[in-house]
C-alpha cells in the first residue's frame, strides 16, 4: 500500500487491527500446511510398511526428507508457537517445499507478495462490504465478461475503512471457530439422536429423510458406533461414490478423534484404509458392499448397515436394498438405516413393508433462482462468465459451479485463473478448487479448507456436491443443467457415459447448496422454459438404463436363479434380462442350464467389469497373465495417459509413436511397453514428462496393478508371463472377453464394421493404428465413442481364426 493511502485512512488501531487479523490468517494457513504434511508423512510411512522393498531409491530418498522436514516443522512450531504462526523450512526441490508453494500459488492465483496481497483482500472486502450489491436481473442475464465490464464494476470513490466494521468481521471470523463438538451438535440430526437410537432399538430397517448438510452421512454411523452398536460388530456406511466415501471417512475420523484407517476407515475398490477388528465404522462404496455380501452372505463383520445416498438409485444400492431386506429377515440383531435426501422416501418405507420413516427438517434459506433469458450455446463460457459477473457484483460467499465432468472442470479451472490474472487488483482474490471423480485425495481435502477473509472460494464440482458432499460458505450456485450418465446403449451392447440434461430433482438440490449459510442465488444457465418442460422430473434408476451383466452375475452367484421374479425395488425390463443372461452364457460365465460356472464364479471375485475379467482370467490359457495385469490396469487410464502441450505437439506425438513403432500390435501392446518403460525407469516422473504421459495416471495405474496382482492370487491365478513380443497371446487373451468388440473392414478400406450390430465404425485419430498406410482386416477395441462419427479406441490388430477359438458359442451365432 501506497503512503498517500496509508495517510488516507490514517488511524493507527486500524493497521494494527489488520496486522493481528494477518497473523491469525497466516497461522491458519500455516497450521493447514503443517497438518498437510504431517498427514502426508504418515501416508507414506503406511505406503513404505506395505510396499517395503518395492520402493524405489529415489522414493525412499523423498521420504526421509519430508519426514526430516516434519520433524524440524514441529520443533520449530514448538518454540514458535507463541510467536505469529511458523514457517516450513524450504528445502530445496523437495516435496514438503513443493508443497508449501503450491499451496501458497493456490491462493494467492497471481504473483504478488503475501504483504501486497493481504492490504489488497482487506481493500477489496472492505469495498464489497460497503458497496450496494448489484443484483442481477434474470432479464438483462445474458452477459459477455469483458476487462471493460470488469472497470464498470469498480466503484469510484473509495469509501474510508470503518474500524467498526473491520472489528465485527474479525470477531465473526473467531466465533466461526467452533470446537468440533459443537458443530457436531449443531447439526439438524442431532436434536433427533435419542429418537433415532430408541427406533433402532424396535425395528430393524429405519428410513431417514434429512436435506444435504443435516448430518446423515457424518453422525448415523457415530451415533450408531456411540450406542454400543459396534460391541459385535462394525457399522458400514455405503456411498455410491468413492470420493465421497474416502472424504467422509476422513472427516468422521478428525470427528472421532482417531487416525484415519483406525476405528474410522473407509475401502473404496482398489484402495482402502481399515484396521480388522480395529475398524468400527467403515465408509465403503456400494459396489464394494455388494461383494462383501458376495463372499459372506451373512455379513457377519456388520452390526448394522447404513444405506446412503439411496434417493441416488445407483445400481448397486438398488441391490443392496433388495439382498438386505432378505438379510434382515434372517438376521434378526442386524440392523439397516435407509437415507435419503429427496422427500419422496416413502417408497422406500413401502418396499420395507411400512418401516418407520424420519422426517428430519433442514435449515435451508430462501434462494433466490435465476434462469438465462435464452438457452446458453456455450455453458462452459457462460459459467465462467457467470463466476465472475456474481465475483464483481455480489457481496461475499463462496460459488459452486456444477459441470459434467473433469474435462470441463479443468479447462474452466484455467480458464477463471487466466482472467482473474488479468483483472489483478480490480477484483478481490479467488481460490479455484476443482472436485471430480479422479481428483487425488490431497486436491479433494481442498473444497473444504476454509475460504481465508477476503477470498472467493470457487468450488467447480461434477454432480458430486449435490448431495455427496458439504461444502459450506456456499452462497452463489451456478448450474449448467447437464450431467453425465451411464447409459445402456443398445446399439453398441454396451454402457456409454452420455450427457444429459439432469432432473428437475437434481437441479433442486443444487439450488440447496447455496442456501445453506445464508439467504442464496441460484444461476441457472438454461430458461425457466426448459426448467418446466424438458427436465425430467427424476432421474431414472440406474438399473433401468444400465448394462446388467455384471449385476445379473453377481445375483447368480448368490444363488439367486430366477431373476425375473427377484425382488427389485424398480425390476428392469424382462428383455434386457435375457440379453445379459445371453451374454453371459457366451462369456461361459453360466452354463445352459443357467446356472454359475466355475469360471463365472472366479470372475464373480474380480471387481472388474465382466469382459475386463474374463481377459485375465483367458491369459492364464495364454500365460500371458503378468501382460494382462498390466493390459488391465491401463486401459482404463487410457483417456488420461498422454498429454500434449499446445506448443509441443509435434514433440508429444513422436514421443507417443516411439511406443507404437510401426503399430504392429497396436494400441493394446503400446500399453504394455509404455508400462515397461515406466518400470525400467524407476517409475520416475521425470521420464513421464519427458515423454509426455501423465505421471498420476501412471501412478493410478501402479496402484490399480498390485491391487489386481494381490486378487490374482486370490482367485487363483499363477503369475505367468509371455513378454510383450508375442502379441498372439496377449491379444488372444483380450479378445476373449472383447469378443463383442470386434469389427471387419468395410470394402471402402477404411471404415470397418462391428460384429455385433453391424455398425460401420472408424479408428479413432488418437490411436497409433489410424497411422497406418493400410488397414488391418479386423480388429479388436476396448472403447467405442461417438462425436462427428462412431470412434473406436484403444484397438488392436486380430486374426479372423481366433474367433471360433476364444468364443466359439458367440461366433458360430453370428456367421
Ligand atoms: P448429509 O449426509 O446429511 O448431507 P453430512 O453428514 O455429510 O450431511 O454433513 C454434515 C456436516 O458436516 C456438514 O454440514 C458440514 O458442516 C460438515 N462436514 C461434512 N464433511 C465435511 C468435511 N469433509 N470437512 C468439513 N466439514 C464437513
Ligand atoms: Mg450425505
Amino acid at each position: 500500500m501506497s503512503d498517500a493511502k496509508r495517510r488516507r485512512t490514517g488511524d493507527e488501531d486500524i493497521s494494527e487491527l489488520r496486522r493481528n487479523a494477518r497473523q491469525t490468517y497466516l497461522a491458519q494457513r500455516e497450521a493447514q500446511q503443517l497438518a498437510l504434511l504431517r498427514r502426508q508423512v504418515a501416508e507414506e510411512a503406511e505406503e513404505e510398511e506395505r510396499l517395503g522393498s518395492k520402493l524405489t531409491e529415489a522414493e525412499r530418498r523423498d521420504f526421509a526428507r519430508n519426514r526430516e522436514t516434519l520433524r524440524l516443522a514441529e520443533a520449530r512450531n514448538a518454540i514458535d508457537e507463541h510467536l505469529d504462526g511458523y514457517l516450513l523450512p524450504d528445502v530445496d526441490g523437495n516435496r514438503a517445499s513443493a508443497l508449501t508453494k503450491r499451496h501458497n500459488e493456490r491462493e494467492k492465483g497471481y504473483d504478488k507478495s503475501e504483504v501486497q496481497l493481504w492490504e489488497e483482500e482487506q481493500m477489496n472486502k472492505i469495498k464489497s462490504q460497503v458497496k450496494k450489491p448489484e443484483r442481477v436481473n434474470a432479464d438483462d442475464y445474458e452477459f459477455v465478461f469483458s476487462d471493460e465490464m470488469a472497470i464498470n464494476f469498480q466503484s469510484d470513490g473509495m469509501p474510508d475503512p470503518d474500524k467498526a466494521l473491520l472489528e465485527r468481521q474479525l470477531k465473526e471470523a473467531e466465533q466461526k471457530v467452533k470446537t468440533m463438538e459443537d458443530v457436531r451438535k449443531s447439526l439438524p440430526i442431532y436434536a433427533y439422536r435419542d429418537e433415532l437410537l430408541a427406533a433402532t432399538e424396535s425395528h430393524p430397517v429405519l428410513i431417514i429423510v434429512a436435506e444435504t448438510g443435516s448430518g446423515k452421512t457424518t453422525q448415523v454411523p457415530q451415533y450408531l458406533h456411540e450406542a454400543g452398536f459396534t460391541k459385535n460388530g462394525k457399522v458400514g456406511c455405503t456411498q455410491p461414490r468413492r470420493v465421497a466415501a474416502m472424504s467422509v471417512a476422513k472427516r468422521v475420523s478428525e470427528e472421532m478423534g482417531v487416525r484415519l484407517g483406525r476405528e474410522c476407515g473407509y475401502s473404496v475398490r482398489f484402495d482402502s484404509k481399515i484396521t480388522p477388528e480395529v475398524t468400527k465404522v467403515e465408509y465403503l462404496t456400494d459396489g464394494l458392499m455388494l461383494k462383501q455380501l458376495m463372499s459372506d452372505p451373512l455379513l457377519s463383520e456388520y452390526s448394522a448397515v447404513v444405506l446412503d445416498e439411496a434417493h441416488e438409485r445407483s445400481l448397486a444400492t438398488d441391490l443392496l436394498m433388495s439382498l438386505l431386506k432378505e438379510l434382515v429377515a434372517v438376521r434378526p440383531e442386524f440392523r439397516l438405516l435407509v437415507t435419503s435426501a429427496t422427500l419422496n422416501a416413502t417408497k422406500f418405507s413401502d418396499y420395507f413393508g411400512g418401516a418407520p420413516l424420519f422426517n428430519i427438517p433442514g435449515r435451508t434459506h430462501p434462494i433466490e433462482r435465476l434462469y438465462s433469458s435464452s438457452p446458453e450455446a456455450n455453458y462452459l463460457n457462460a459459467a465462467v462468465t457467470t463466476v465472475f459477473q456474481i465475483h464483481l457484483s455480489q457481496g461475499p460467499g463462496d460459488i459452486l459451479v456444477f459441470f459434467t465432468g473433469s474435462e470441463e472442470i479443468e479447462s474452466a479451472a484455467e480458464y477463471i485463473q487466466e482472467t482473474s490474472r488479468k483483472l489483478g487488483s480490480k477484483a478481490g482474490p479467488i481460490i479455484v478448487a476443482p472436485v471430480y471423480g479422479a481428483l487425488p485425495a490431497e486436491d479433494q481435502q481442498k473444497i473444504f479448507m476454509p475460504t481465508p477473509p477476503g477470498h472467493r472460494k470457487i468450488v467447480l464440482s461434477t454432480n458430486i456436491a449435490e448431495t455427496s458432499l458439504t461444502i459450506d460458505g456456499i452462497r452463489y450456485c451456478i448450474d449448467c443443467g447437464l450431467e453425465k450418465q451411464s447409459v445402456y446403449d443398445h446399439k453398441r451392447s454396451m454402457n456409454t457415459l452420455v450427457v444429459v440434461p439432469c432432473s428437475r430433482a437434481s437441479a433442486e438440490q443444487r439450488a440447496g447448496r447455496a442456501g445453506r449459510t445464508g439467504p442464496g442465488m441460484c444461476f441457472r444457465l438454461y430458461t425457466k422454459y426448459a426448467f418446466y418442460n424438458e427436465l425430467q422430473m427424476e432421474t431414472e434408476p440406474e438399473i433401468l438404463r444400465c448394462d446388467l451383466d455384471g449385476p445379473m452375475l453377481t445375483l447368480k452367484t448368490m444363488g439367486i436363479n430366477d431373476l425375473l421374479n427377484f425382488d427389485f425395488i424398480d425390476p428392469p425390463s424382462t428383455t434386457a434380462i435375457a440379453a445379459s443372461l445371453e451374454h453371459l452364457y457366451a462369456l461361459g460365465y453360466i452354463d445352459s442350464m443357467g446356472k454359475v460356472t466355475k469360471l463365472g464364479r472366479r470372475a464373480s471375485e474380480l471387481p472388474l467389469d465382466p469382459k475386463l475379467g474374463k481377459a485375465l482370467l483367458a491369459a492364464d490359457k495364454y500365460g500371458c497373465v503378468e501382460e494382462m495385469v498390466t493390459l488391465v490396469s491401463m486401459v482404463s487410464e487410457a483417456g488420461t495417459l498422454f498429454f500434449a502441450p499446445k506448443d509441443k505437439k509435434v514433440a508429444a506425438d513422436l514421443a507417443k509413436q516411439r511406443f507404437s513403432e510401426e503399430a504392429a500390435g497396436g494400441d493394446l501392446i503400446a500399453f504394455l511397453k509404455i508400462w515397461n518403460e515406466f518400470t525400467e525407469n524407476e517409475y520416475s516422473q521425470g521420464w513421464c514428462k519427458e515423454n509426455f504421459l501423465d505421471y498420476r495416471a501412471l501412478n493410478r495405474v501402479r496402484n490399480v496393478r498390485d491391487q489386481l496382482q494381490r486378487l490374482c492370487d486370490k482367485v487363483e491365478l499363477p503369475h505367468s508371463s509371455s513378454g510383450i513380443s508375442d502379441h498372439v497371446k496377449i491379444l488372444k487373451a483380450f479378445t476373449s472377453g472383447y469378443f463383442t468388440n470386434v469389427a471387419r473392414l468395410n470394402r471402402d478400406g477404411q471404415s470397418y464394421s462391428t460384429v455385433s450390430q453391424k455398425l460401420s465404425v472408424f479408428i479413432h485419430p488418437s490411436s497409433c493404428m489410424a497411422r497406418k498406410q493400410t488397414r488391418d482386416r479386423w480388429i479388436v477395441f476396448y472403447e467405442l465413442t461417438s462425436t462427428s462419427k462412431e470412434w473406436v479406441r484403444s484397438v488392436a490388430p486380430i486374426q479372423a481364426e481366433w474367433l471360433t477359438e476364444v468364443a466359439p458359442h458367440y461366433h458360430k451365432a453370428k456367421q
